[in-house]
């Protein structure tokens, strides 16, 4: 909902150029709590020309070299103080992020911990990013040398709102880019706390970090069409992924890297660990009211221990509790918006009209709860992969339990899908582990556990999944540029004429 300018309401402010600004335009969007349907402030919509703005001060700070000369051990400097004062505000932001997003405080409180960890991993990097020698048989001398990738838009979603930006905002940092981030409609509280950050840190020079609020088609669209941005990364839908690829094509031909969405397959077989698959079956689907892309919303069962692993979910499931997540005691928040959760309900609704078992679940929580976008966890059963809920993202605590028979059936359901983000299997047989981690098509993959992940570790996916490999090393690559410098040994002509 958007309104105009009002005085009874905080206004949060964007950071352009090293100034906060509520822009040029007058409208404002309201930020709710999705625990309770509250206005928990406003943000400016900010128009494509203030975008237009944050980006020629992106390009000036780059095309100045402050930051990308600046040493190593500067950027590294910076990137440690960041991850120094998110620390020292942990507790603020993961509130902040909890009454923004809606996830269960201990959830944002993990959330903020790896964000510091990715600042400081990152910051390692700043110091390490060597180029090669390459072995050219001619008398010269032939080098890879890194340079940083120029101006970067940095658009993220509304799931992980400062941890997703932090993926970002670090590698890019540490390679020495510009950037302007674009946070999703609904959660930029996080992020523009981060801003009070980046600003309080006198070595970061103003323009180097940029972060504009607003719609995605509009100020979004206008970072993935504009000339002067040299890369765009960004994680969200398979949709806009698709719609910032053609940006990128029919603009100045931009780098593009995409973490999109997911369908992931959770496998259990006859000889898994069965206590501890059934808690991760439920917590690879449902952790972060099930909003996450790598989230094990397939869940494929071996047909002899079906039945069991069925009841076992559904007995687990009693157990999670839902509720706001400022509630120690709850473990499932609030969706992210009435939106979100009418698209969540849908998809419940289409599931019981294919034909599925809807066993525990699937109802949106009346009662206290009214105000807020609440749904109890929801375990289908009899799935089969040819349904709706099998096949489309739903992003929320939705499970879709299907039976197979043996390993090649389990590995033809896991790779019939067009997404390829994740996926995961249970088995004490260290070979069966081995042949289907490898024929499963997916970017990350896990054995004996679904979810834990790692700044130090690639991440991305294949398929519809996206392109690109964020984290890691690979992290770091995604922003930087390679320039092969050849430089001739020998003197005088060359003879060739
Ligand atoms: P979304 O695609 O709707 O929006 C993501 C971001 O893109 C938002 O900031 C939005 O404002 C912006 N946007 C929307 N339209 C745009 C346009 N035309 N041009 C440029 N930017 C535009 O996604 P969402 O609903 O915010 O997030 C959920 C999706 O994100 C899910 O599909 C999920 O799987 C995916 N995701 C992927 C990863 C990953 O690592 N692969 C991680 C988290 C989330």
């Amino acid at each position: 909902m958007n309104t105009e300018l009002k005085n009874d309401l905080k206004t949060v402010p964007m950071y352009i150029g090293g100034e906060f600004t509520t822009g040029a335009g007058s409208v404002l969007m309201d930020i709710i709590n999705p625990a309770n349907g509250e206005v928990l402030a406003q943000v400016p919509q900010a128009t494509r020309q203030d975008m237009q703005s944050a980006i020629r001060a992106a390009r000036t700070a780059f095309d100045s070299g402050e930051w990308r000369q600046a040493t190593g051990i500067q950027r590294a400097t910076v990137l440690f103080k960041i991850a120094a004062a998110l620390r020292a505000k942990a507790s603020e932001l993961a509130e902040l992020e909890t009454l923004n997003m809606g996830k269960p405080l201990f959830e944002s409180e993990y959330d903020l911990g790896d964000a510091a960890t990715c600042f400081e991993y990152f910051g390692g990097w700043a110091t390490k990013i060597y180029g090669e020698v390459n072995p050219v048989p001619d008398n010269a001398v032939s080098m890879s040398m890194k340079e940083p990738v120029g101006v970067c838009g940095l658009i993220v979603p509304w799931n992980y709102p400062l941890l997703m930006a932090a993926w970002k905002l670090a590698p890019a940092l540490a390679a020495g880019c510009t950037m302007v981030l674009k946070p999703a409609e609904t959660t930029p509280l996080s992020v523009l706390e981060l801003a009070k950050i980046l600003d309080g840190i006198e070595e970061l020079p103003k323009g180097v970090v940029n972060i504009v609020t607003g719609l995605g088609e509009e100020v979004g669209a206008e970072l993935a069409e504009n000339h002067q941005v040299d890369k765009v990364a960004f994680t969200g839908s398979t949709e806009v992924g698709r719609l910032i690829m053609k940006a990128a094509a029919d603009s100045n031909l931009k780098k593009v890297s995409l973490e999109l969405g997911g369908k992931s397959p959770n496998i259990f077989f006859e000889d898994c660990d069965f206590e501890a698959g059934v808690e991760n079956a439920l917590f690879a689907c449902f952790v972060n009211q099930g909003e996450v892309c790598s989230a094990g919303s397939r869940i494929l069962v071996q047909k002899s221990i079906y039945e069991k692993f069925v009841t076992a979910m559904v007995e687990k499931c009693k157990t999670i509790q839902v509720g706001p997540g400022m509630n120690p005691e709850n473990k499932l928040g609030a969706l992210v918006s009435e939106e979100h959760l009418n698209r969540v309900m849908e998809y419940i609704a289409k599931g019981k009209a294919e034909g599925a078992q809807l066993v525990f679940g699937g109802e949106r929580l009346g009662g206290d709860l009214a105000k807020g976008f609440f749904v109890s966890p929801a375990i289908f059963a009899q799935v089969n992969n040819q349904m709706t809920i099998a096949r489309e993202e739903i992003f929320g605590p939705v499970a879709a339990v299907i039976p197979f028979e043996d390993e090649a059936e389990a590995i033809a359901i896991a790779n019939d899908t067009p997404y390829g983000l994740a996926g995961a299997v249970w088995t004490r047989d260290i070979f069966k582990a081995m042949r289907v981690s490898k024929a499963v098509r997916a970017g990350i993959f896990w054995v004996n556990h679904m979810q834990p992940t790692y700044c130090e570790a690639p991440w991305g996916g294949y398929k519809q999944s996206g392109t690109g490999r964020e984290l890691g090393k690979y992290g770091v690559e995604n922003f930087l540029e390679t320039k092969q410098l050849h430089i001739n040994l020998n003197e005088g002509p060359m003879g060739w004429y």
